[in-house]
């Protein structure tokens, strides 16, 4: 709902959907938003925003927020509202029974990329230091973890390379398993003025995008339309091609890169079985195109790569990161503006909650737990011993739930119930702790589960840093007063802000937080963490937004990365072997289903579904080639059965040759759809990242509904 009135001061603070990270000017009348206008001054979106900052801001003051701390024994029995202090008393004296009963590695936290950067930092450090194990693990795990492993593996830092406007100079556009129109708008926009200028597109993609036939004037030079799982295939194919045309800079390469790596991974692309020939069936890609599509990648210039979770949510989700990162080493296209390797983060903190050490490996700045001098100094700041060993990350957490020796879970801001794969497995991992403490705005599906509610704040009502795809750091300013210490009847209690929240059931565990200011935990990030040692508040307000890292090398940030050579010295090359998932088509299930987002949602809707944006998309849809809909019977509109080796649901089918045939595509914003009933538990080798986007299905006609 949008509040009329003149507004009377406004606050400059940043949007909290996606990872674009545009800042905007709440414009406030008293404690009410008036509208937002995004910020000129906005170092990512330079005045510019889409439909879901500007106006899906909504959720914050609607009627479904729960606004005050809740207990309950059972999931069975109702909710009990109750003070702060008992609800933070009651779920600290719950850790302890379970710790005391189980060990102290039955528990564990979870935090979102939904979350500032200071509450995943104050998380962490409650499960590190207050819990005392490493269980600690972001939303993360499930989107971008490959990127983090894939990118620190062969340039040395998990991020991306470079600035949105650095594709101002791009000659080239290599857009994998991206969308950006819906999923990064405001970027979206910037790259599409790039191809308008006469910047070429290479799109790979098993669907339609928007980008590949935008308009006439500005449509896909190459669109790959490989078949869904196939992208390392796609990698190797492109690799062939350079290396055996003689396209590698080798000059870029012999100064840069790691050689015998590079030897190593030259000789396993150039085998015949790595050809775009020998791999055209499995990728249902001519080779043709895939050569062309190469050599303008290697030869057009400044060649820039975005990728997105049609990359990482495979089971070679890490390997497909790698080979993009060997295909921009060599080629030479790292280092400067115009090209890189560039991940487009789904949500806002994505990038935020990796670098604040929410891995159950890896401290603040992606250190691993293991090194005794980084533990030593996190030791001594915080004052306990910390463990040196990995801790769970969220999918053994729920394997362990289920075989009874996991048994208690802070989520911060996350509903695992709903976004993560397999349902049923989720739901059963739930139903099997003794504890479970949700933080959160809404009852979300999560919270059926929970024995612990504790209220969030909206992105309006605290202050904190997000950290968006390209390493900006940018403020996130209070503009109203939390509404979770509000009360339908009783005493009315401050409200608080999240890392408050977490901050104050820290104390009730017995370890104090003394922090006044979401600014003094980000100084202790600072004081801890060299690639963000220059940041403060009083510098954000003074630059507007740092791109870390930002230190005594660099004090006013880093726009372009690894510019005279990589973070981890040498550039190194890796083998990147094609294995085809085990998710396999067959008679039962003869269609592979892959997932994606739309522009006016977001993610698993819980805040989009509570605004006017709701009005542009109230159902998800799966999208079935005409060839397959004419199969089945189906015309546009039936309600269609779908079915995988995982569970069923139900959904209204749009017939579409955006989708190849054999391939079905829906969304996930609508909890009723349970299009993560019907994922499998299948994952990515290094990270455990989900493989959302290859599920075989099969579709029917149903009577319904
Ligand atoms: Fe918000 Fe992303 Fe839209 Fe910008 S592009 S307004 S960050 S959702």
């Amino acid at each position: 709902v949008i509040e009329a009135g003149t507004p009377e001061h406004k606050v400059t603070t940043t949007c909290a959907y996606c990872g674009v990270g545009c800042s905007f000017d709440a414009e406030m009348k008293g404690e009410q938003v008036v509208r937002m206008t995004p910020s000129k001054e906005g170092g990512a979106n330079h005045g510019h925003s889409c439909v879901k900052g500007r106006f899906a801001w909504g959720y914050a003051t609607h009627a479904d927020r729960i606004t005050t701390p809740m207990i309950r024994k059972s999931i069975h029995d109702p909710w009990q509202k109750v003070g702060w202090d008992e609800a933070f008393n009651y779920a600290a004296a719950e850790i302890l029974r379970i710790q005391q009963q189980y060990g102290k590695e039955a528990v564990g936290g979870i935090t979102s990329s939904r979350c500032t950067n200071e509450e995943v930092y104050v998380t962490q450090k409650l499960v590190r230091a207050v819990f005392g194990v490493n269980n600690v693990d972001t939303c993360a795990r499930v989107c971008h973890s490959p990127t983090g492993y894939g990118l620190k593996q062969t340039i040395g830092e998990s991020a991306g390379t470079q600035t949105f406007d650095s594709v101002m100079k791009s000659d080239v556009i290599f857009v994998m398993g991206a969308n950006p129109t819906d999923g990064h708008p405001v970027f979206g926009s910037i790259m599409k003025r790039r191809l308008r200028e006469g910047a070429k597109l290479i799109v790979v993609d098993p669907r339609e995008i928007d980008l590949v036939a935008n308009s006439p004037h500005l449509r896909a030079d190459y669109h790959l339309k490989l078949r869904p799982g196939t992208n390392v295939a796609m990698v190797s194919a492109i690799s062939h091609v350079i290396v055996t045309e003689g396209l590698v800079q080798e000059a870029f390469v012999q100064e840069r890169c790691e050689w015998d790596s590079f030897v190593a991974w030259r000789d396993f692309a150039a085998k015949a079985e790595n050809s775009p020939e020998a791999l055209e069936e499995a990728l249902g890609v001519p080779a043709a195109e895939v050569r062309a599509a190469a050599r303008l990648y290697a030869t057009g210039g400044n060649a820039a790569i975005y990728y997105g979770l049609g990359v990482t949510e495979h089971s070679q989700g890490s390997t497909a990161v790698m080979g993009i990162a060997n295909l921009a080493m060599a080629t030479g296209n790292v280092g400067r503006e115009g090209v890189g390797i560039n991940p487009l983060r789904g949500q806002n903190n994505v990038q935020g909650s990796c670098d604040m050490g929410s891995m159950p490996h890896e401290f603040p700045g992606y250190r691993h737990v293991s090194d005794d001098v980084t533990r030593a100094q996190f030791e001594q700041a915080w004052g306990v011993p910390l463990s040196a060993d990995p801790g769970l990350r969220i999918p053994n957490m729920l394997d362990l739930a289920t075989e009874g020796s996991f048994k208690a879970l802070y989520c911060v801001g996350e509903d695992i119930a709903q976004s993560d794969p397999d349902t049923q497995h989720v739901t059963h991992a739930l139903e099997s702790m003794e504890c479970v403490i949700v933080q959160d705005l809404f009852l979300n599906e999560t919270a059926k589960f929970a024995h612990v509610f504790f209220p969030g704040a909206s992105f309006l009502e605290k202050s904190g840093t997000f950290t968006n795809a390209e390493r900006r750091i940018s403020p996130v300013r209070r503009v109203m007063t939390p509404k979770n210490g509000l009360r339908e009847e009783g005493p009315q209690e401050a409200g608080l802000e999240d890392w408050e929240i977490t901050a104050k059931f820290s104390a009730a565990l017995g370890y104090p937080m003394q922090y006044a200011h979401a600014s003094e935990i980000m100084d202790e990030i600072a004081a801890l963490t060299p690639t963000f040692s220059g940041v403060s508040f009083k510098k954000l307000d003074e630059l507007g937004s740092i791109q870390w890292p930002c230190n005594d090398e660099a004090p006013q940030g880093t726009p372009t990365m690894h510019v005279d050579g990589f973070v981890r010295g040498k550039g190194k090359f890796f083998i990147t072997q094609y294995v085809p998932t085990t998710e396999r088509v067959n008679q039962k299930f003869p269609l592979i289903l892959t997932t994606g987002r739309i522009l006016s949602q977001y993610n698993v809707g819980a805040q989009t579904r509570r605004t006017q944006n709701v009005a542009w998309h109230h159902e998800d849809l799966i999208e079935i080639h005409p060839h397959d809909a004419e199969d089945r019977g189906l015309v546009d509109g039936d309600w269609v059965g779908i079915s995988s080796r995982a569970g069923q649901t139900v959904l209204r089918a749009k017939i579409t040759d955006r989708v190849q045939p054999g391939v079905v595509y829906t969304t996930f914003h609508h909890p009723e759809s349970g299009a993560n009933v019907i994922t499998t538990d299948n994952s990515d080798w290094a990270t455990n990242c989900p493989e959302y986007k290859v599920t075989a299905v099969q579709v029917s006609k149903v009577n319904q509904l």
